[in-house]
């Protein structure tokens, strides 16, 4: 369950070096060596998954159980009055690297970061029609 060629891979078997904030069984977190602010980090699975669909739940749930406890210690280290937690999937929606992560980005006003959110406007048909082929797909 890992890629010889990924660089999270090599992170989690000591190759590459990290700023190492957690680890347990299934979970490695660490600084992101290119933040977006400060204590920007990032919370991987020791696993080699490509987006998060692939995973089965219970690796999924050791990550997310790891983002509570570390934006609080993130949060009260940095001193930041919010943040963000940023997880994507494929180059379209931003991953820059092929290997599941989670993103907590502490967030302080002014900090020039912010994302468009050019929201549209559901209407029923498109919603029902959406909700049938998601509920369909759920089983
Ligand atoms: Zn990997």
């Amino acid at each position: 369950m890992s890629d010889p060629n990924c660089i999270f891979c090599k992170i989690i078997a000591g190759e590459i070096p990290c700023w190492k904030i957690y680890e347990d069984d299934h979970v490695l977190a660490y600084l992101d060596i290119g933040p977006l602010s400060e204590g920007h980090c990032l919370i991987i699975p020791k696993k080699h998954y490509v987006t998060i669909d692939q995973m089965p739940t219970d690796e999924a749930a050791a990550c997310m159980a790891v983002v509570p406890k570390l934006s609080k210690a993130v949060i009260a280290a940095t001193g930041a009055a919010g943040w963000n937690v940023l997880q994507n999937n494929h180059q379209v929606a931003g991953q820059a690297v092929d290997h599941v992560h989670i993103h907590i980005i502490p967030r302080n006003d002014g900090d020039g970061l912010g994302f468009r959110w050019p929201a549209g406007e559901l209407d029923a048909e498109t919603a029902k029609s959406l909700q049938s082929k998601i509920a369909e797909q759920l089983g």
